[in-house]
């Protein structure tokens, strides 16, 4: 070591890369992992000390992104610079690409989605198939809502709305009422959607750059108390509808003129018809089995599409995947029993994320089953969702 010419260990310096990631929870942690295999090195910008994405980054920066201090500081230290949620006020991302660090998405397209009232509006203005809507203000009357949408109607907040957090059922007066307290507690505006009885629930994992745009299959989603508890991939819908919901996947990313990873979220109904429900800018948990069953997974293409690589292919390697969500349980088990639960299951791929503190409901980890039966995998992933205790 010590023969070595200076310029041998220069080298990679003058190489290295880093992607800095706003947030430090399961989905940053993912991606960061994805990152490292490509020998690009992470940054993150997250309030906790020993966050899921903290645990796996050399470069942690604590604080919030309202700390203009702390957010400068982050920006300077990466070279481009990604998100794993969409609540980050876009005045944030426009101040970092003011400093001359590229952000993606970018600032623009996240303004156009992190409202979900504009992102509907964008979406309805390039022709793409949603629910009926409308933003509801403080003269806005339950009678107009139910002319125009029927009743009931799906109550939303524009803002900062995630795992149902921030919508409600609503089908009276008096809950109109409950739910426009509610909802304006958690942010002053709000939106109606009309309620689709959909059959099935589809998502649509994009990622893009400017040169390419790779769609993953299309999976069906199944949600529990608004959760996403189960994905099943591909969906067991025909190919015409297959083809049709990726295209407005496709479609919705180009409305927001989005470069990056995107979530696509879809109701398939009784007449066949699709509607786009929402865009998620960021790894999306219906993408979690591709890490198991794709080629290459939603976090490596996430990186990829950061950098500006060729991206890889989005093609499942197994016939099926399942994948669950394992949510904090009342009475933990120890890492050992679970553990053992899961690998004895030779088709299961257990994801811890590493979360100090569980608590029910929260988002701890999940598991994929791969294989070829549905019926089995469902089966399996029911048995070890009900066996792992975290
Ligand atoms: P979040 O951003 O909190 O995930 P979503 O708007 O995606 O909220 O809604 C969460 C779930 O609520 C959806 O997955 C779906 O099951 C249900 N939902 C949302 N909008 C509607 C709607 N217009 N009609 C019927 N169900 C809906």
């Amino acid at each position: 070591m010590n023969g070595l010419p200076l310029f041998f260990f220069t080298l990679p310096l003058n190489n290295h890369i880093t992607i800095g990631i706003l947030g430090g929870g399961q989905l940053a942690r993912m991606s960061a992992l994805a990152a490292h295999r490509l020998g690009v090195s992470v940054a993150i910008l997250e309030r906790e000390k020993h966050s899921p994405a903290g645990q796996v980054t050399a470069h942690e920066f604590l604080g919030s992104v309202d700390d203009h201090d702390v957010l400068e500081k982050f920006a300077r230290a990466c070279d481009t610079v990604t998100l794993e949620n969409e609540f980050i006020d876009y005045h944030k991302l426009e101040y970092i690409e003011s400093l001359g660090k590229p952000v993606f998405p970018s600032s623009r397209t996240i303004a156009l989605i992190q409202d979900k009232l504009t992102q509907k509006e964008t979406l309805a203005q390039h022709g793409i198939p949603i629910p009926l809507f409308l933003p509801v203000t403080p003269a806005t009357l339950w009678k107009e809502i139910a002319v125009r949408l029927g009743s009931p109607v799906i109550m939303k907040s524009r803002k900062m709305g995630y795992d149902g957090y921030g919508n409600a059922v609503v089908r009276s007066q008096t809950t109109f009422d409950a739910a426009k307290k509610k909802l304006l507690s958690r942010h002053s505006g709000l939106m109606a959607e009309e309620f689709v009885p959909f059959t099935m629930e589809l998502a649509v994992m994009v990622a893009r750059t400017k040169k390419e745009t790779r769609v993953y299959p299309v999976v069906q989603t199944i949600q529990k108390n608004h959760i996403c508890n189960t994905v099943i991939a591909p969906a067991p819908i025909d190919k015409t509808t297959a083809l049709r919901a990726a295209h407005c996947a496709v479609a919705s990313v180009e409305a927001v003129n989005g470069f990056g990873l995107f979530g696509v979220e879809l109701f398939l109904t009784q007449e066949n018809e699709l509607l786009v429900n929402e865009m998620a800018p960021r790894p999306h948990n219906s993408g979690h089995y591709t890490i198991d069953a794709c080629v290459t997974s939603q976090f490596e293409n996430h990186i990829r599409a950061v950098l500006g690589l060729p991206l890889g292919s989005p093609l499942m390697h197994v016939p099926a995947a399942v994948m669950v969500n394992l949510l904090g349980s009342a009475s933990p088990k120890s890492r050992t029993a679970n553990y053992r639960q899961s690998c004895s299951n030779e088709n299961a791929h257990l994801h811890i994320y590493g979360k100090t503190a569980s608590r029910p409901g929260r988002k701890m980890g999940h598991v994929t089953l791969t294989g070829a039966s549905l019926p089995q995998l469902l089966a399996q992933a029911e048995r070890l969702q009900k066996g792992i205790h975290l």
